[in-house]
């Protein structure tokens, strides 16, 4: 089994969604770090121009661009080989070279590599909400797995945690996962999961008629558009709920959602004794992305600490699930089990694409949620497996796709 701890040669990187904002900033997160890490591959989706800028700057020797229709890579150097079509993700991931995977693509197109990656024995850093919302049920068990291997041969190294295996990208996962260092679970009364409450949280009254333009100025953080939109309906920390009883094996009675408009205290864990731990930092994904690749060692990074002073106020409140009820819908969905999470994660894709083509209005989503729940979560204790969640994902989409209303 290779293992980055062990390695005597820089750990080999392989990025997926390379060109996406969190690809983007986990290269240069990467070129940060200098000799200890390489980058070996790089895939993206459709964006030839910038994998093949990307390549020029850290020549890695392969790349590769999934979306069959992708324009051609051009200006590629010369010992850099280029993959297509879906297996590619796979190919990478699976490379004898790579010790790590830092999964940066949307969408159901990432569980596959990730699975191949865990199974070959990689570690996983991992910033793509499907992986663990649709494919929780099959992709913790082979990271619990991988631990229990290594607890067998070396029950000391870091790599004896399943979340050494399955990183957390997302700031708040991450901000637990460093709560949790040198816990244990049965010590855990509560996760408690922050949330900025997104450009909506006071105003307006009436969220019918809130356009994309508003809904994609997302008042602290800088991120890709799904994901802004996502907050804005808090469907995005309904999926962190989701993710969290994954990752952290804590019921969902257990999981606390708390709207912190700062945005400085990234999450929290209560502990059985009354305290209480959380993890601050600026809003900068940078920070989170480089702990899920230098872990459990912690490197200067470009983040600065922030500074309470300037912050001032520190504030926290309950979220309004009148207001915002993506959340109750998203955590009934967890509850329900895996196809209910897929449905729901696979509609919201659905939803925000049509919310941004400006064919859904901002409270339609939550409504299309629901929808998608009833029509498609199928309450049953035998998860799907990955050619069902892929079905599934595009059935969802075939089903709640524009219609013909929608011009109207
Ligand atoms: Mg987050």
């Amino acid at each position: 089994m290779s293992s980055p701890s062990l390695a005597d040669r820089p750990i080999g990187v392989a990025v997926l969604g390379s060109t996406g904002s969190i690809g983007r900033q986990a290269l240069e997160v990467l070129a940060g770090l200098g000799n200890s890490h390489r980058v070996i591959a790089l895939a993206a989706g459709r964006d030839a121009d910038g994998l093949s800028e990307q390549a020029r700057r850290f020549r890695p020797p392969v790349v590769a661009l999934v979306d069959p229709f992708a324009p051609r890579a051009r200006d590629l150097p010369s010992g850099t080989e280029i993959l297509g079509g879906p297996g590619a993700l796979e190919a990478l991931a699976a490379r004898p070279d790579v010790d790590l995977v830092v999964v940066g693509t949307s969408g159901i197109v990432s569980l596959r590599p990730v699975l191949a990656a865990l199974e070959a024995g990689k570690v996983v850093a991992t910033a793509n909400k499907e992986t663990l919302v649709a494919g929780g049920h099959l992709v913790m068990p082979l990271a619990r797995r991988r631990a229990a291997e290594m607890a067998a041969e070396r029950p000391n190294d870091p790599l004896a945690s399943p979340l050494a295996w399955i990183r957390p990208i997302d700031s708040e996962h991450s901000a637990i996962w460093q709560c949790l260092a040198g816990e244990r679970l049965a010590g855990v009364a509560r996760l408690i999961l922050t949330a900025s409450g997104g450009p909506f949280l006071d105003e307006p009254d009436h969220l019918d008629a809130v356009t994309p333009e508003a809904a994609l100025r997302h008042p602290t953080w800088r991120m890709g558009p799904k994901i802004t939109v996502d907050s804005a309906t808090l469907v995005n920390k309904g999926l962190e709920v989701i993710e969290a009883r994954w990752l952290y094996d804590v019921e969902y009675d257990r999981i606390d959602v708390m709207i912190h408009p700062q945005s400085v205290v990234h999450s929290a864990v209560a502990f059985v004794d009354g305290s209480l731990k959380a993890q601050l930092g600026i809003p900068d994904m940078r920070l989170p992305i480089q702990y899920a690749i230098t872990y459990p060692e912690r490197r200067p990074s470009p983040a600065a600490a922030p500074d309470l002073i300037a912050a001032g106020t520190l504030s926290f409140r309950r979220p309004d699930e009148d207001r915002f009820p993506a959340l109750r819908i998203a955590r009934a969905a967890g509850r329900m089990g895996p196809w209910a999470s897929a449905a729901l994660i696979a509609a919201d894709d659905v939803a925000v694409a049509r919310f941004l083509a400006g064919s859904l209005s901002f409270t339609g989503i939550p409504r299309l949620l629901e929808d998608a729940i009833g029509r498609f979560g199928r309450g049953t204790s035998i998860g799907p497996g990955v050619e069902d969640l892929e079905s599934l994902d595009s059935e969802i989409r075939e089903a709640l796709g524009p219609t013909v209303e929608d011009s109207r």
